[in-house]
């Protein structure tokens, strides 16, 4: 592909925002051609108003867009949404309707009927959603929807092991990163050299929307798989990086060695492996003793990839296991723009003569 696509990113001052603006700097296939924010941020040079938290340089291109106030129309056909959830349902809903794909890692849309909740590793046949869901609300653009960030990574994990054997209960306990309630988040004060048991909301999206993510299509929507989840989620005082602890029981008896090489010998559709962003394996096995950990772990595959280990019987459930997967690019932006590279692959999105 020559000439790049041109999207726009909602949300770009954010924690998940700035982490678009990292990722799409050098994309091979898109290009930034706007970013927005409140009322408060629009008008301003984004090299001004953005509190860059990213570790590299901020390139000088981007630092010079004047940032747009979230409304349509905005250059692109496609729109990455890193809006604060309190603000972001109407805006989205307003881009589709003015005939943008909006990718968005919200809460608002994840459990609308008509939007997919996609992995695209797990479920690449939810896109069919868009189709009726374009049909059904008459408007030429679409939104689809990434899962929550601890969604994310225990779902692409826990998905070899379900398609073998078929999940069937699943408790697991989140030790979730700072970043994970964006800028300036959780006051260090209430952080450092602490942990709180409590992340509003998180355990119920943990348990609602891995069952729509595994589910299958159906005339109304996707019937959710049949699993039971029981989620504890905390957050810790680490920067980047959602580690749980899983245990988990199956339909059909499960060794940790028929897991492990599940595990090992897992790869994508060769129409999700082809995508710049994908990762090859999605899934990494570390068997070390003392692994996956945050600081050591979380850039495999770029950071799209999520890292299992401590593979072992549990004497309750089938297996035991830890897994790891960074918040902002598996579980929010890094997923959000392979799902767009998704939709261009797919011919749904038109690339430029
Ligand atoms: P954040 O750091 O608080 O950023 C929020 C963004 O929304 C900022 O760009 C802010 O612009 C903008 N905004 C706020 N109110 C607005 C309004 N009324 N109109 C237009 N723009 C407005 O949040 P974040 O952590 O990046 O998260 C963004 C979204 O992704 C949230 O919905 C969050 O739940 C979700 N998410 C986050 C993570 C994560 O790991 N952090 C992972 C998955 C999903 P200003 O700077 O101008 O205020």
């Amino acid at each position: 592909m020559t000439a790049r696509i041109p999207v726009s990113i909602l949300g770009a001052t954010g924690t998940v925002g700035q982490k678009f603006v990292r990722l799409l700097a050098d994309h091979p296939w898109f290009e930034v051609a706007a970013v927005a924010a409140s009322a408060a941020s629009a008008g301003k040079r984004y090299g001004d108003v953005v509190r860059w938290r990213e570790p590299v340089v901020l390139p000088e291109r981007i630092a010079a867009l004047t940032v747009q106030p979230c409304a349509p129309p905005l250059p692109g056909p496609i729109a990455f949404s890193a809006l604060d959830a309190d603000a972001a349902g109407p805006i989205e809903q307003a881009f589709a309707a003015a005939g943008a794909h909006v990718v968005t890692n919200t809460r608002n849309h994840r459990m609308d009927p008509g939007v997919p909740l996609l992995i695209p590793e797990a479920n690449l046949d939810h896109l069919a959603l868009v189709d009726r869901q374009r049909d059904g609300r008459g408007w030429p653009g679409a939104i689809l929807a990434n899962p929550n960030c601890s969604t994310a990574a225990l779902v692409l994990a826990l998905l070899p092991l379900h398609r073998a054997w078929g999940l069937e209960k699943l408790f697991v306990s989140t030790m979730q990163a700072v970043s994970g309630a964006g800028y300036p988040g959780v006051a260090s004060l209430d952080i450092l050299g602490n942990i709180v048991p409590f992340i509003g909301g998180e355990e119920e999206k943990m348990e609602r929307e891995s069952r729509k993510i595994l589910g299958t299509l159906g005339p109304d929507g996707v019937i959710p798989a049949e699993f039971a989840v029981s989620a504890h989620t905390n957050r810790v005082a680490t920067v980047d990086g959602h580690l749980m602890t899983v245990s988990a029981g199956f339909r059909t008896r499960v060794t940790p060695e028929q897991a492990l090489a599940a595990l090992r010998d897992f790869r994508a559709s060769p129409r999700v492996v082809c995508l710049p962003s994908s990762p090859t394996p999605p899934v990494e096995v570390d068997m070390r003793a003392d692994r996956p950990q945050p600081r050591l772990d979380l850039e495999r595959g770029r950071g799209m990839a999520v890292t299992v280990g401590r593979v072992r019987p549990c004497p309750i459930l089938d297996l035991r296991l830890v897994l790891l997967g960074h918040n902002t690019i598996r579980g929010a932006a890094g997923q959000a723009v392979q799902i767009a590279e998704l939709l261009v692959a797919e011919g749904r999105v038109e690339r430029p003569a």
